[in-house]
């Protein structure tokens, strides 16, 4: 690409830092403006696949991951019960370079934005979007709602699930709501004594009767869990925010409260009670327009359910560097980074719903057929089926 081009970014989440990081690489000049303050802390637990890490590592941000969040073997899997009805390797070094981490969002987010600002990459927080325009001669000038404006070579939409800079792009294409609402939180360790080194190495997938819940360590000293409650609409913001722990932990007991150790003493203990709508984004017409194009969940969002949001974000970071590294013009490596990426993506993105609609509530025949499928399926062909998924490395 021609020298001495400008980038603008919004959205300091994970896609966006780890694109400014990756433009940093490559000689291309990046502002990042954060809608949000730099003080908001957000997010549940989430996993860091190998083809994440893979990304990570490039940006010589493995160690710090690893160290910072828990390296996690196996995905167990069992019933109410506590049976154990499958495995399913999330690390395996001697096909994967890297191992699956996992971690608080928010410790991702710490690390990627650090590391942004010891490269000197301006990152601006609140800062609110007004408009957005794209001249005859291909700049693009965003303006703030507190009278700044950037101006920039091309604009990078990395603002999430609710993009402001899809409307430029495909404004037509609104998030949809899963039908899910994600419970979760974390729980310090010592205050599950029972809990084995293994089981807090792993991440547990229990499937009974009444749904799933989920846990696995999430750094070395606290646990994430988390699980899913389904609702025919979104809930409101206040019913989000406003949670009233003893309620809360009625709500979850009621539900899983007969869930074979640690899954009570989890929510009758947990240090906090998050609850967040579940949405995804169908599949968009296109992911650019001229000189701007979308990245991450603004382009994709993949439900939590698919292990793969914040892998699929650094993934499309990296990807988009190499292209705009490549290719002369911007244009052709915004329409190869489409091609490359569109097919993958949206696979994830099914795959996500397919696993959303199976943790549902269920009735015993249909919990039995559920438990054989899981031990058939995901035995034979759990850690297998992952290999297109994890084995996915760019080339730098
Ligand atoms: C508050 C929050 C909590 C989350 N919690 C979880 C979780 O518990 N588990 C999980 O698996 N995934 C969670 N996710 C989603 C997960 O982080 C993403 O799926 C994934 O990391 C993809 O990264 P992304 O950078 O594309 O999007 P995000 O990580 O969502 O980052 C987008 C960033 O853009 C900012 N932004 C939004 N609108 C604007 C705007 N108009 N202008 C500028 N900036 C803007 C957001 O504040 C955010 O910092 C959460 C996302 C958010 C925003």
């Amino acid at each position: 690409m021609e020298e001495n081009r400008k980038a603008i970014i919004l959205g300091a989440g994970i896609a966006g830092t780890a694109m400014a990081l990756f433009l940093e690489k490559i000689g291309i000049s990046s502002e990042i403006f954060e809608l949000r303050s730099r003080e908001e802390t957000a997010g549940g637990g989430l996993n860091i696949a190998p083809n994440g890490m893979n990304v990570l590592a490039e940006l010589g941000l493995a160690e710090e991951i690893i160290q910072s969040g828990c390296p996690v073997h196996e995905g167990i899997f069992r019933n109410a019960k506590g049976k154990r009805l499958a495995k399913m390797l999330f690390t395996d070094l001697q096909k994967f370079p890297q191992p699956a981490v996992s971690m608080k969002r928010q410790t991702l987010v710490d690390i990627l934005r650090k590391t942004v600002q010891t490269k000197n990459i301006p990152l601006y927080f609140e800062k609110k979007v007004k408009d957005i325009v794209q001249t005859d001669d291909g700049k693009v000038i965003v303006s703030f709602d507190d009278d700044t404006i950037s101006i920039g070579d091309l604009l990078i939409g990395a603002d999430g699930i609710n993009s402001v800079v899809r409307k430029s792009v495909a404004a037509e294409i609104q998030p949809e709501f899963t039908g899910i609402i994600s419970h979760a939180g974390f729980i310090s360790r010592d205050k599950l004594a029972g809990l084995t080194d293994r089981e807090f190495r792993n991440i547990n997938f229990i499937y009974g009767k009444n749904g799933f819940f989920g846990f696995s360590g999430a750094n070395d000293k606290e646990l994430m869990w988390w699980t899913n409650v389904i609702s025919e609409m979104p809930w409101s913001k206040d019913q989000l925010k406003n949670i009233h722990v003893d309620e809360e932990k009625e709500v979850l007991n009621k539900q899983y409260g007969n869930y074979s150790f640690p899954v009570s003493d989890i929510i009758n203990n947990a240090d906090s009670y998050l609850r967040i709508n579940v949405f995804d984004v169908r599949f968009l017409p296109v992911w650019s327009h001229r000189k701007i194009i979308l990245i991450g969940d603004a382009a994709h969002a993949v439900s939590p359910n698919s292990g793969q949001g914040a892998s699929m974000a650094l993934e499309d970071a990296m990807l988009l560097a190499k292209l705009l590294r490549d290719q002369k013009e911007c244009l052709s490596a915004f329409s190869l980074f489409e091609q490359e990426r569109r097919p993958r993506v949206e696979k994830i993105v099914l795959e996500g719903r397919r696993r959303g609609e199976d943790k549902v509530v269920v009735n015993g025949f249909k919990q039995f057929i559920r438990e054989t499928m899981i031990r058939i399926f995901i035995n034979l062909f759990g850690s297998k089926g992952n290999d297109w998924l994890f084995s996915y490395k760019i080339k730098w």
